[in-house]
């Protein structure tokens, strides 16, 4: 199969040709209808990511149709069309025993732990619990946009954030992640508040019905700025962008009592931000990670998607070739991306 290859961290990857996976026992093969590409692959490219062994094909965010399945497999065959979540649980460890596959003790996730879908063919361990099937009229390109970005998203306003209608919501950095978030805060009947330093996406956030936006390049005290105008501050906020600087806007721009979610990953030397845990504690704010969502809480995404209350078709930016998608990973650090990048050609 044809397959996207880092041979080391930081050298352009090739697109080369190498064997065709064969199902494992738990698994599936899937032949790859569509994959996003995410920053979260970039961050693999360059080294920031410790699961990651070398030669390795990256690709996390997949729809596709099931071509084999392994000999313990019972509820899915060939034919089926599938998604996945980032992070498929063993099915086995206490997290997944209690329903929370998203933090399992021994995950395992495509293009990071394993190769992963750029390329036609992608091998998926832990198939039983972990596979989503995708409804007839949803396409691969909308499925593979749900991938990790909006399916994080999803379950950082819904689950974590516990958002309710009539509250403000706070969504810090307008990219993929944040951009769904304000799509899923609306549906849910928030009043939201984006920030970001890009004229462009803080359109595209007006669009997906952002109430009030701010600039934070133009804005000294951006957390100022979200207090004075939502009457004292959100109850909900998102650092969607993942950033020492966002990271600690989004918890001082919250209400007593207000809850922070972390959705935007912080990596190398940002991993440890400094918290206003002074204010933490005084307002009794509430901290939480969000970290994907399992496998058993995409049907009331799906719901939602169905019943034309979350579109996310909304988000796609530009489709590309396998081939195409190398350019787009090595320079995503360098361009602001716009929407979501899927790769849906292959050969
Ligand atoms: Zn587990
Ligand atoms: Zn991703």
């Amino acid at each position: 199969m044809k397959a996207v290859l880092i041979h080391a961290f930081n050298v352009r990857p090739e697109l080369v040709t190498v064997p065709d996976p064969a199902a494992p026992d738990d698994g599936v093969v899937v032949q790859v209808g569509a994959t996003g590409v995410c920053r979260s692959d970039w961050h693999g490219w360059v080294g920031h990511d410790p699961d990651i062994t070398l030669p390795h094909v990256p690709g996390h965010e997949l729809a596709g149709t099931v071509v084999a399945v392994g000999r313990e497999i019972r509820k899915w065959k060939v034919g089926d069309r599938v998604t996945v979540p980032f992070v498929s649980g063993c099915g086995r460890c206490h997290e997944c025993q209690s329903g929370h596959q998203q933090v399992c003790d021994r995950q395992f996730q495509p293009g990071f732990t394993h190769w992963g879908s750029f390329a036609e063919y992608v091998a998926l361990h832990h198939a039983e619990q972990n596979l989503v099937a995708l409804p007839d009229d949803l396409d691969f390109v909308t499925a593979a946009s749900l991938g990790c970005r909006f399916a994080t998203s999803f379950r950082a306003v819904v689950h974590q954030g516990r958002v309710r209608a009539g509250e403000w919501v706070a969504v810090h950095g307008c990219g993929g992640v944040g951009l769904s978030a304000i799509m899923i805060a609306k549906a849910l009947g928030a009043g939201v508040v984006a920030v970001d330093i890009d004229e462009t996406k803080l359109g595209l956030a007006r669009q997906l019905g952002a109430d009030i936006l701010i600039d934070s390049r133009a804005t000294p005290d951006v957390a100022g700025a979200v207090r004075d105008s939502t009457g004292g501050g959100v109850h909900v906020s998102l650092d969607a962008l993942g950033h020492p600087e966002t990271c600690a806007n989004s918890i001082e721009n919250l209400r007593t009592r207000g809850r922070h979610v972390q959705v935007g990953l912080l990596l190398a030397e940002q991993r440890r931000p400094p918290i206003p845990m002074d204010r933490v504690i005084a307002r009794e704010l509430e901290l939480y990670g969000s970290h994907g969502m399992p496998a058993h809480a995409y049907p009331e995404m799906l719901g939602m998607i169905r019943r034309g209350a979350l579109q996310p078709e909304r988000l796609l930016g530009q489709r590309v070739s396998l081939e195409e998608s190398i350019d787009v990973l090595v320079n995503m650090n360098r361009f602001q991306e716009r929407g979501v990048t899927v790769i849906d050609r292959f050969v």
